[in-house]
């Protein structure tokens, strides 16, 4: 593959496949490199689809793209070990003739996607891992060495789309190495289950999805969050915690999902199911200020590799998918007017990111890693003490409700103190903003 190109793109992950996508369609000569068997086999998600940034990529994507369910009711839970207190949302109005949000299923999605990136004239190769980048005597980056016999390539700009390790990125210096508490390591089962047991269970109808993100104490104190999504067949369950929690709590992954599976809220929703699949994956949960430089000399990050992962919303795939299509149209814009692929020129990239969603909502949440680290009370304490009160509240006794709410507020202030409570409560709307 000593070939010149305009554009190779590292990966055929969301991030990958938007970037090409948006290149090959506008006429530029894209190489993709994938290293797994096909697009997909080595991708991990939920997984929930925000459908507003594959419509800004191919806007009839609903004709045929592999789509499990679309999601009209939406679960949040805060769970002790033997109840949840839950928000539910649940509209009509998500049976929208064009629903916002779907469950999808990676394998199949990022196979329709790279097809889709092929169909463009993207030249696709798999099971072709990049090992390095090939830089010039200046040092701007002119191609890749990939472990293929004589497998190198070159072009104006490689774009990587290598996902959360970027270990291309790293090995060539453009990045430093993934820190233990900026990333999370999420474990995930799939359980086929009949259709109509799901949608009994759920409520649902057609192909009307439920999502559940849960919190709490099936955490074990260490930061992270759970979930289950609704397929058409089948169920995924998952759970993730941020890595150097894992290392200093030492609970599993796997035995954390267990326990979640088991937990009586849970159970009953996946009775009789059969699990086929289980996986694991970073992903990387730093936020605004664990992202690293975005471009340089003849190269630009985009994705996971860029830390693109909004963790308070559970945003990825479409942060992936933006961030591709900016690199995308950069370079497109760039090419048409000629202009070098040089830092300077590339910085365009940032300044067109700054004006979307992805960079405004991870600057909003850039202390949220810091709180969510440095109090571990969300964890374990706080979903504890709501559910006492929740129980307090809704057992009917004989005891009077002033009483019960004089009992749900000592309960509060013998966990935490009242500056303490104030505090966290501060802490947190600073946060937020
Ligand atoms: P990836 O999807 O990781 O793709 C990277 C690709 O690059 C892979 O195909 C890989 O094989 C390839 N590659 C890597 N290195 C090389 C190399 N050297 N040479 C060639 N190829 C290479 N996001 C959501 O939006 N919604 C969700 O519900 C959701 N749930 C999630 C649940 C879990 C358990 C996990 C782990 C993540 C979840 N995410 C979710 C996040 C989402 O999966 C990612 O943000 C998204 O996949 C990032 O896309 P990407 O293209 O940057 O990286």
């Amino acid at each position: 593959i000593e070939e010149r190109f305009d554009a190779i793109v590292v990966g055929a992950g969301p991030s990958g496949n938007a970037a090409a996508y948006t290149m090959a369609k506008e006429g530029l000569k894209v190489l993709q490199l994938e290293r797994g068997e096909y697009p997909g086999s080595k991708n991990v998600q939920g997984a929930i689809l925000y459908a507003n940034a594959l419509e800004k990529l191919i806007p009839d994507f609903r004709e045929d793209a592999p789509l499990e369910r679309h999601i009209i009711e939406q679960r949040i839970w805060t769970m002790d070990d033997k109840s949840y207190v839950g928000m539910h949302y649940r509209s009509e109005d998500f049976n929208e003739e064009r629903p916002n949000r779907y469950t999808i299923i990676r394998a199949q999605f990022d196979k329709w996607f790279s097809r889709k990136v092929r169909e463009a004239g993207a030249t696709l190769l798999c099971e072709t891992t990049v090992k390095e980048l090939l830089r010039d005597a200046k040092g701007k980056v002119i191609g890749v060495r990939t472990d293929r016999d004589n497998g190198v390539a070159f072009a104006d700009v490689v774009i990587l789309g290598e996902g959360v390790n970027g270990l291309v990125g790293q090995r060539s210096g453009l990045r430093s190495e993934l820190k233990p508490d900026s990333v999370a390591l999420a474990v995930k089962e799939m359980h086929f289950l009949p259709r109509e047991v799901i949608e009994s269970r759920f409520n649902l109808k057609d192909n009307e999805g439920v999502v559940i993100e849960a919190m709490g104490t099936i955490t074990a104190g260490m930061t992270g969050t759970a979930f289950l999504y609704t397929n058409q067949e089948s169920i995924s369950v998952g759970i993730g915690c941020i890595v150097s929690d894992f290392a200093e709590n030492g609970a599993t992954p796997y035995g954390l999902l267990e326990a979640f599976k088991n937990h009586p809220s849970i159970k009953p929703l996946l009775a009789n199911s059969e699990c086929k699949e289980y996986a694991a994956h970073l992903i990387p949960e730093g936020g605004y200020n664990s992202i690293p430089e975005l471009y340089g000399d003849g190269w630009i990050v985009v994705g996971d590799a860029g830390q693109f992962v909004n963790a308070v919303h559970r945003e990825g795939s479409n942060l992936a998918m933006t961030t591709g299509r900016i690199a995308g149209e950069t370079v497109v814009w760039l090419k048409r007017r000629r202009e070098e692929l040089s830092k300077a020129n590339l910085a365009e990239y940032k300044r067109r990111l700054d004006e979307t969603f992805v960079m405004k909502d991870l600057k909003k949440y850039r202390r949220i890693p810091a709180f969510l680290h440095n109090n571990k009370h969300v964890f374990g304490l706080y979903p504890k003490l709501v559910a006492a009160a929740a129980q307090t509240w809704f057992r009917v006794d004989g005891a009077d409700k002033l009483s019960k709410e004089k009992e749900i507020l000592k309960s509060f202030r013998k966990g935490r103190t009242l500056s303490g409570l104030i505090g966290d409560a501060f802490k947190l709307a600073r946060s937020w903003r």
